[in-house]
């Protein structure tokens, strides 16, 4: 028994399909769009536009290819507060596409997505289920529909340049590049779907019934500038394209034939795993929490594989209000803790094998999403806190007023349910009319900043800093500075103030937080005057300079003008001790294992440090443990470290290592540790150009340890490591785990090595003696060869000796094949057990056309197994021996 073909052979057989008509299979790109039109990949042709208009389809590693095929990762978030709810929308989908950059075009295009969709060897669909779309002015879809494919005209519909063309409506307003008319591929999912009619789609465009699965579309014109009287200009493209795209999660959802994607082979398991997670049940529709978690994890698992950090802008913002919305949701399911990153395993099992990108990123995915949960969890706090507080402001029965449970939901994600729930418990409404005009007015607004064509969310925020001076940077010295607030931006706008409960970037003449670069992290803290209070989430800076706190104002309000304290959080002091420990530890490298080695990247944050370096080879365990040594040695010393500005020329002079390929000023900081450490007869020492924050002596560091060193790319190796007390909570927890390995082994940590030598002696004997005694068994049962030569039988022209075993099986099974064939001097020996089936053909036999893989397969067949292999051997599993043995007798 098969069952309905799987995602993942969905997958391989779209590609398969299209590379037998002469396409060339192409990798998916990143979900980081490859132009600046959108933020994410949107559609499987995007990495193409240059092909659509006249580029030569040459790519790299292959000639030049008219015909492409891929399957594409895109993300769509345009809608996300209805993912979930509606039976068709991922934020996350995987679109696979048939491309031709002016070679075939319409004929091929549709006639081929019938194939596909309809042949029995490939998707086998019910041709009578199947319904198209065509543009209202395209005759020669029409023909090909009608005509050729044989579609009856009551199964097509013609709409207009909003629904079949694309993108849509591009005639009247772009944007300008290749569009043309589409033709769409819907399936009928029946009635129990709802009772409406195909001619019923011509009004309503909207169906849960008829799915839409494919679009093909033609790009044949360039849509340029409108004239001046303001006529859409389509001018025709060189030559004509074909574009197609059928969603994977849509169509494996109509071959599996089940509810919606959400019981598919991928998300079903995402599904139950939120359930097992929460304790609570998946009920279907009804139960959006599990969908939007299980649904939003693979977006965000994607794109943080793809390189994107959360953020508060751009792509990394866009991944944080996902990452929230599931977090949210997570809250609502009664989950307290971080859960979502316990997830990302079943991602990665689902989808790393198309996507190899994810295998590789997977821990670095679970600890940003496992981070984002904790500050989001945190905030959530905040939330409950604030709400607390209004409520007992208010008298039983009365409401609270819908634009305050619009700020907890917008600044602390608090969702309406929730706020309700809890407002209940003092006997107070929510204004739910009021709340939805507020969700609905700040949907436009985000609407009018994120149009097709802008590329970044905040795009306008370095403009509404324009005019701004530099801000001066205390922090090197001092945790706590004041300063006048020079500017509040939101949104891409200055603003006149920033309420309670409000969010916003605020510019300050005079700041002690460091403003995240040279792979440092910005810092976080609170920003605090008389009245008021705000919490700093993290720290930018333009390219002029300017710094960004980004805050939530907590208490009070923020004003341009005011005098406010800046206090960074304690957490820095952690950051500054991974920092200096950062280049101790690039020294070190150089001098373990040459001066080859270069820094290729490096993050430093309060919870670790992260380093990159060009090497081409794994550190041993004794080169791991000298560059421990050395920096060890380096913080026992307690030298002093320092800092200067001085000249480049300067720094360069007094031996300081810049950075390959990055580019300084000409007044440069060079951070120094006083004093080196021996090391193979030389004195190793540390001078860096820098930025960043250090702490005052290397005794500061306290303990260092290298947690993990891995390739990233080729002959680039990642080394992550912990200083302080990260280090000693890291190196605590690894020995408690081991002392209670050893105490399952009754032994102490002393004892362990000990004992788990002993241990795999043991196992390895204990091998030895089953394998020993099965042999035995298997003589014992063939009673010295002269029993077992009586079972032979002639057949088909072949000498077959057969034999039923019990207890036998692997390297055992096989070796009783050999024996029988000797000891009965027949061409083909078959023996069956309980745990398997063996057929072992003589060579003479092979040579007379004896196959044991098919034999294997047949018998298999008959007993409930399955199996096959070479000519002259081959094996099966079976769950019926005797079964199997009496197939014989039709097998030849
Ligand atoms: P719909 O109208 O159903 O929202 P669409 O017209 O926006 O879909 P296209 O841009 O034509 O979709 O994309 C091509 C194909 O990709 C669709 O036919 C569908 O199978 C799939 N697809 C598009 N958007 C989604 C989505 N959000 N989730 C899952 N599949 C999608
Ligand atoms: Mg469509």
């Amino acid at each position: 028994m098969t069952g309905p073909l799987t995602t993942a052979e969905i997958r391989e057989k779209y590609l398969h399909f299209f590379e037998s008509k002469g396409h060339l299979r192409l990798p998916s790109h990143s979900t980081i769009a490859p132009d600046p039109t959108t933020l994410f990949t949107v559609a499987g042709m995007q990495p193409f536009k240059p092909q659509f208009m006249g580029a030569p389809a040459k790519f790299p590693g292959h000639g030049e290819n008219k015909r492409v095929t891929t399957a594409q990762k895109c993300l769509r978030v345009g809608d996300i507060e209805n993912v979930g709810r509606t039976l068709r929308h991922c934020s996350l989908l995987e679109m696979l596409g048939n491309f031709s950059f002016g070679d075939y075009f319409k004929r091929e295009a549709l006639t081929w997505a019938w194939e596909f969709l309809t042949s029995p060897e490939w998707m086998g669909l019910d041709p009578e289920k199947l319904h198209a779309t065509i543009y209202q002015e395209d005759e020669e879809a029409f023909q090909i529909w009608t005509q050729e494919i044989g579609l009856p005209e009551s199964r097509l519909l013609r709409f207009g340049a909003d629904e079949n063309f694309w993108p849509a409506d591009a005639p009247k307003e772009g944007p300008n590049g290749p569009c043309g008319p589409c033709s769409e591929i819907f399936y009928d999912r029946g009635p129990a779907y709802g009772d409406d009619t195909w001619a019923d789609y011509a009004q309503t465009r909207e169906s849960a019934r008829y799915l839409e699965i494919w679009n093909c579309v033609f790009p044949q014109y360039d849509r340029q500038d409108p004239a001046e009287d303001g006529t859409p200009v389509l001018a025709d493209l060189p030559f004509k394209n074909i574009d197609t795209g059928m969603g994977l999660e849509r169509i494996a959802t109509v071959v599996q034939d089940v509810y919606d994607f959400y019981s598919n082979d991928v998300f079903r398991p995402l599904v139950e795993r939120v359930a097992e997670l929460s304790g609570k049940p998946y009920e279907g529709p009804q139960s959006l929490s599990h969908r939007v978690v299980a649904e939003h994890i693979r977006s965000v698992s994607m794109v943080i594989a793809d390189g994107v950090a959360l953020s508060n802008t751009g792509r990394g913002y866009v991944i944080r209000k996902i990452l929230r919305r599931a977090s949210r949701h997570a809250y609502l399911l009664g989950l307290r803790e971080p859960t979502l990153y316990k997830l990302v395993p079943l991602v990665v099992e689902k989808m790393g094998g198309a996507y190899p990108e994810l295998v590789g990123e997977q821990g670095r995915v679970e600890a940003a999403i496992r981070a984002e949960e904790e500050r989001f969890l945190k905030t959530l706090e905040g939330g409950i806190q604030r709400l607390n507080g209004l409520l007992s402001g208010l008298s039983r029965g009365a409401s609270l007023p819908g634009e305050e449970a619009f700020l907890l939901y917008d600044t602390y994600g608090f969702p309406l349910d929730l706020t309700k729930e809890i407002a209940e418990e003092y006997g107070v409404t929510v204004d739910e009319a009021r709340y939805a005009e507020s969700l609905e007015n700040a949907q436009e607004l985000a609407r009018a900043g994120s149009k097709y064509g802008k590329s970044e969310l905040f795009g306008g925020t370095q403009e509404a800093l324009g005019g701004l001076p530099a801000t001066e940077f205390v922090g090197y010295d001092e945790l706590e500075a004041g300063g006048e607030v020079l500017a509040l931006v939101g949104a891409g706008e200055r603003l006149s103030h920033l309420p309670a409960g409000s969010e916003g970037a605020v510019v300050l003449s005079r700041t002690p937080f460091y403003a995240e670069g040279g792979g440092e992290v910005g810092d976080t803290g609170t920003l605090e005057w008389p009245g008021g209070r705000a919490a700093v989430r993290d720290t930018r800076k333009t390219p002029a300079g300017v710094f960004l706190h980004d805050v939530v104002v907590e208490e009070g309000e923020l004003r341009p003008g005011l005098e406010v304290r800046g206090v960074v959080s304690g957490e820095r002091r952690a950051t500054e001790r991974h920092h200096t420990a950062t280049h101790l530890l690039h020294a070190a490298l150089r001098a373990v294992l040459g001066s080859g080695v270069r820094q290729a990247g490096s993050l430093v944050a309060p919870e670790r440090l992260r380093f990159d370096f060009s090497h081409g080879a794994a550190l041993s365990a004794d080169e791991i443990a000298a560059v421990e040594r050395l920096v060890s040695r380096w913080v026992s010393a307690n030298f002093a470290v320092s800092w200067q500005e001085m000249p480049i020329e300067a720094a360069k002079a007094a031996g300081a290592t810049a950075l390959f390929g990055e580019k300084y000023g000409d007044t440069v900081r060079v951070v120094s540790v006083e004093g080196g450490v021996p090391f193979g007869g030389q004195t190793v020492t540390s001078k860096e150009l820098c930025g960043g924050a250090h702490v005052r002596r290397t005794g500061d560091i306290g303990a260092f340890v290298v947690v993990s060193d891995e390739n990233v790319a080729a002959g680039v190796r990642r080394i992550e490591a912990l200083a302080g007390e990260a280090a000693t909570a890291w190196v605590r927890e690894r020995l408690h785990s081991a002392g209670r390995v050893a105490g399952l082994l009754n032994t102490g940590l002393d004892g362990l090595e000990a004992r788990v030598q002993g241990l795999q002696a043991q196992l390895k004997a204990a091998g030895q003696e089953t394998a020993q005694v099965r042999r035995q068994l298997a003589e014992a049962q063939m009673g010295g060869g002269g029993g077992a030569a009586q079972q032979v039988r002639e057949l088909g022209g072949f000498k077959v000796a057969a034999l039923r075993l019990s207890g036998i099986e692997g390297n055992e099974l096989r070796g009783a094949a050999d024996k029988l064939l000797d000891t009965s001097g027949a061409d083909l020996a078959v023996i069956a057990s309980d745990k398997g089936l063996v057929v072992k053909a003589t060579k003479d036999a092979v040579s007379r056309g004896a196959h044991a893989g098919q034999l294997v397969g047949k018998l298999a067949a008959a007993a409930g197994g399955k199996g096959g292999g070479r000519p002259d051997m081959a094996q099966a599993g079976i769950q019926d021996p005797a079964a199997a043995l009496e197939a014989l007798g039709t097998a030849f």
